[in-house]
C-alpha cells in the first residue's frame, strides 16, 4: 500500500513524537488531528493538547483541534465505568474517538487515517487494530493504516524524544477511572 499523506489521530506528544518523525522520514506528511475528549480534567487536556500542537509548529505541521465534549464522552462510554483497563470501556473510547477521526478524514479528503494510540505499550493492539477498522467500515472511502508503530526502533526513539523536547509525560491514560 503507497501512503503519501494521512490524517493521523495523536494522543498525546510522548506517543506522537517517533511515530510522526518516522512518517516525515519515509516521505509522509501527516496532518494532525487531536481528538481526545476522554481527557480529564479539562487543564490535563489543554497540557496535552499544547505539547502535542508545540511539536506539530515546529516541525511545519497542520493540526486540527477536534472538539472537547467531555460529557457527551461519558454518555459514550455509560455503564463500562468500572471496567478495568483494556477492557469494553477502552475499546469503546477508542472506537468514539477513531470514528471522528475517519469522519474528519473523509471530511478534508484523506484516504487513510492512522493513529498514535497504539505506541503505548500499556494500550492493546488488538482493541485498537479492531477499533480502527471498525471506525473505517462506517465512513465510506477511507481505510485505517493498521500499522504496529512500537516496531523499528520506534519505541526506543520515543524515550529520546521525550527527553531531547522536555515534553510533559503523564502518568495516567487519560479518564478519571484510569487517574
Ligand atoms: S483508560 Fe484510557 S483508553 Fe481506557 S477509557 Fe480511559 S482514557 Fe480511554
Amino acid at each position: 500500500m503507497k501512503i503519501e499523506n494521512i490524517l493521523l489521530h495523536t494522543c498525546c506528544a510522548p506517543c506522537s513524537a517517533a511515530i510522526i518523525e518516522w512518517l516525515l522520514a519515509n516521505g509522509i506528511r501527516p496532518t494532525i488531528f487531536y481528538f481526545n475528549p476522554n481527557i480529564f480534567p479539562l487543564a490535563e487536556y489543554e497540557k496535552r493538547k499544547s505539547e502535542c500542537t508545540r511539536y506539530a509548529h515546529l516541525l511545519g505541521l497542520e493540526i486540527i483541534d477536534g472538539d472537547y465534549d467531555h460529557a457527551q464522552w461519558l454518555k459514550g462510554i455509560c455503564g463500562l465505568e468500572e471496567q478495568p483497563e483494556r477492557g469494553e470501556r477502552c475499546m469503546q473510547c477508542f472506537k468514539m474517538r477513531l470514528l471522528a477521526t475517519a469522519k474528519c478524514a473523509r471530511l478534508r479528503g484523506f484516504k487513510q487515517f492512522a493513529t498514535t494510540l497504539a505506541s503505548s505499550r500499556w494500550k492493546s493492539l488488538e482493541q485498537l487494530s479492531q477499533a480502527g477498522q471498525w471506525a473505517a467500515a462506517q465512513v465510506d472511502g477511507v481505510t485505517f493504516w493498521d500499522k504496529n508503530w512500537r516496531k523499528g526502533g520506534l519505541s526506543e526513539r520515543r524515550k529520546i524524544l521525550i527527553q531531547e523536547h522536555g515534553f510533559y509525560n503523564q502518568s495516567y491514560c487519560g479518564c478519571e477511572f484510569s487517574q
